[in-house]
């Protein structure tokens, strides 16, 4: 991205950052005690060119749990260590048509779940990596990918993973149902614990602690073809970082997947402590933006805004302005 290019896109970043800090809209999660905490004023956008240039601004270092916007990473994962062949074998990869936690929508009639991005989907992925390794050296592959991409290797929150892992029935029902139906990789059928390890493995991995500033050097690693920006180390194969981008492109958004594929067209992908992640793909960029308050679909309110606004005033949007 030329300099002169990035300049005007950080400046374009300020000025709505500054625009949208009157925007109070939604409400922060509430299911579990750090993400009801969450100060819902705290406001940042960050972007990381695929060339490594960086522009923060707002709270781009508080930290915040990745929740689902680790799932795409996750998907990458697999698909580096198994192959897409493997990966798909046991994981779908269209839309599910029902909310990322639905317990009746999230399996296809072949028993795998829709995609990796809802958490069926997302458990079983996670079920792939390492499996031959106990619950640390698995968490600790995870780990190493994201310093890999990011220059820091991120921690657990621990109240985080508590309290999702506490009031996490319903991912522990995935987990049961996908090993009932023989879907449930490395998991017997006499197999009672694989179920809980899988689920425990999810929920750290979501739990991951993350800025904004972090993981738009994540997704522009996605952007940058699967080059850290930062390192240049080949963190993913071009083939994998496109197969997240294609997923994240028809269902990052939750349930509005569709409606922001129509408005923004870029993949992207959010999670419920209030970040956005979005790509530009062919080497551009990726932006974040850290703003707790979400919409009834769980997005973030301010981010799918910023999305919205920087599609539209540089033309972004790949189906609109040709
Ligand atoms: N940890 C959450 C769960 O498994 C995912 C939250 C999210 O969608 O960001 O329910």
């Amino acid at each position: 991205v030329p300099a002169d290019e990035f300049a005007e896109f950080a400046h374009a970043v300020e000025r709505i950052h500054t625009d949208l800090l009157d925007e109070r809209s939604g409400e922060v999660a509430d299911y579990i005690p750090t993400l009801r905490d969450a100060d819902p004023e705290k406001f940042g956008i960050a972007i990381c060119t695929a060339d490594g240039q960086v522009f923060s601004i707002g709270d781009t270092a508080e930290e915040f749990s990745v929740q689902s916007t680790s799932k795409p990473f996750s998907y990458a994962i697999a698909l580096e260590q198994l192959g897409p062949e493997e990966v798909h074998r046991w994981i779908g990869q269209e839309q599910s048509g029902g909310p990322f936690n639905d317990p009746l929508l999230s399996l296809s009639r072949d028993g795998r779940p829709h995609n990796p991005m809802i958490n069926a989907g997302a458990i079983g992925t996670l079920a792939l990596v390492e499996s031959g390794k106990d619950q640390s050296g698995r968490l600790a592959t995870v780990q190493d990918t994201w310093r890999a991409m990011t220059g820091e290797r991120p921690q657990v929150h621990g109240a985080t993973f508590l309290a999702e892992r506490d009031t996490g029935f319903g991912n522990v029902a995935f987990a049961n149902a996908l090993a009932k139906v023989g879907k449930l990789y490395g998991a017997g059928p006499t197999d009672r614990r694989a179920p809980e390890d899988a689920t425990e493995f999810y929920t750290m991995v979501c739990s991951l602690t993350m800025n904004a500033e972090r993981l738009a050097k994540a997704g522009a690693t996605l952007a940058n073809n699967g080059v850290a920006p930062l390192s240049g180390k080949q963190v993913f194969s071009a083939d994998t970082a496109a197969r997240v981008l294609s997923v994240m492109g028809h269902s990052g958004m939750y349930n509005d997947s569709g409606q922001f594929s129509n408005q923004v067209g870029l993949p992207a992908k959010s999670g419920v402590s209030g970040n956005v992640m979005m790509v530009v793909p062919s080497k551009r960029m990726a932006v974040v933006v850290f703003s707790p308050r979400l919409d009834a679909v769980g997005n973030s309110v301010r981010g799918v805004e910023v999305c919205k606004r920087l599609v539209n005033e540089f033309g972004l949007h790949p189906y609109r302005g040709m």
